[in-house]
């Protein structure tokens, strides 16, 4: 028999969340029921409950930052046990078939992988996330929560996480790097810290020098304000790579232009409208445009496994789910410090 659990849905596109409930299907052979302890608050769950990215069917269940125990498997599971902590990132399915797929990229999966929310599920039946007490979910893609990580820091690493190691791993990022995150937000935080474990030069760019403390708390070599246009001048010819995860369009010119020669922009954050780019801004220093997408399964794992070894989860603000609203309002006004983790105790229907 399914199992029906107390979940927090968008109803529209301007309605709060709300207490409602859903059901989950029965654990097939190769199924992982998890009990849900946290589940972080990722921007991506605002643009789609907003309607933002368009496409929804509502109502909708958000949360793709998912951390718990395992209360049941089915009888073909074997890479996960009753009582693992476990956490499910931005997709619970994927064709594996695809050659994306077959390089462990399931996150590249052709057929589009998918989502762990307004997705639909091989049963035909739409998914739906972690703002809810539990979860069934294929075996492979559900991964292992390493002993010393919390649930509730690790929560948003299964998003956050791996969608800034997956870039800062991919474009080779170590001593002698210079890096620059742009935004220091929930993805931004992370990628702060990650591309200090991995022994690169850490610069943020933000709009104000406010949260200038913790980024260097958190591993910054370097703290600039773009509100400052002498920061555009100050830092040109500068980094091999930068990582952009602001949610807003920006003048991705005068970020171009701090990329020294063979330098890469990468997008990870998904501004509402296209991006613009002149011409000039990528010929000059053959410079790199690109974007970046979560991460697979493999590297997903390599990425919390990494965070455990070097100590550091996310900085966590714990919120009980009746202020999932009050959170929405303050992510949007760059107010998080620096992802909201719901404490699924606290959800009711
Ligand atoms: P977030 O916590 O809101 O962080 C975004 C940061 O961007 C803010 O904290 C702020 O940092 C900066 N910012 C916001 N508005 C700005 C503006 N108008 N101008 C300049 N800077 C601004 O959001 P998040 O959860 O990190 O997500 C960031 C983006 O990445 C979202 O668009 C989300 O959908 C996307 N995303 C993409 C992927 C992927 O796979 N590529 C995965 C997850 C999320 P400062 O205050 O420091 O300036
Ligand atoms: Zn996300
Ligand atoms: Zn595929």
């Amino acid at each position: 028999m399914p199992t029906t659990v107390p979940a927090y849905a968008a109803t529209s596109a301007t309605a709060p969340l709300e207490p409602t409930t859903i059901e989950r299907r029965d654990v097939g052979p190769h199924d992982v029921l998890i009990d849900i302890a946290y589940a972080g608050i990722c921007h991506s769950d605002i643009h789609t409950a907003r309607g933002e990215w368009g496409g929804i069917d509502y109502p909708l269940v958000p949360g793709h930052e998912i951390a718990g125990v395992v209360r049941e498997v089915g009888p073909e599971v074997t890479r996960h046990a009753v009582g693992d902590h476990v956490g499910v990132g931005c997709f619970v399915d994927s064709c594996r078939e695809c050659d994306n797929c077959r390089a462990g990229q399931e996150n590249y999966c052709l057929k589009g992988e998918t989502g762990t929310y307004n997705g639909v599920g091989r049963d035909g039946k739409p998914t739906a996330g972690g703002y809810s007490t539990a979860i069934v979910v294929d075996e492979h893609y559900v991964l292992r929560i390493p002993a010393g990580l919390g649930l509730d820091v690790a929560a948003p690493l299964l998003c956050a996480g791996v969608t800034l190691y997956s870039p800062l791993r991919h474009w080779g990022v170590g001593p002698g790097t210079k890096v620059a995150i742009v935004g220091l937000g929930g993805l931004g935080h992370m990628g702060v810290k990650i591309a200090h474990a991995m022994g690169a030069e850490v610069t943020v760019l933000s709009q104000s020098l406010k949260k200038q403390e913790d980024g260097l708390r958190l591993g910054a070599d370097h703290y600039y304000a773009t509100s400052d246009p002498e920061t555009f001048t100050a830092l040109a010819n500068e980094f091999h790579l930068i990582v952009n995860t602001v949610s807003a369009n920006l003048d991705l010119a005068a970020y171009l232009g701090l990329l020294r020669l063979d330098g890469t922009l990468v997008e990870v954050g998904l501004p509402e409208n296209p991006l613009t780019v002149p011409g000039f801004a990528l010929l000059t220093n053959r410079r790199n445009l690109s974007g970046s997408k979560i991460g697979g399964i493999a590297e997903t794992q390599e990425m919390l496994d990494f965070c455990a070894e070097h100590g550091f989860g996310a900085d966590v603000e714990i919120i009980a789910a009746d202020r999932i609203n009050e959170a929405y309002e303050r992510v949007v006004a760059s107010d998080v410090r620096y992802r909201f983790v719901i404490d699924v105790s606290t959800l009711t229907a």
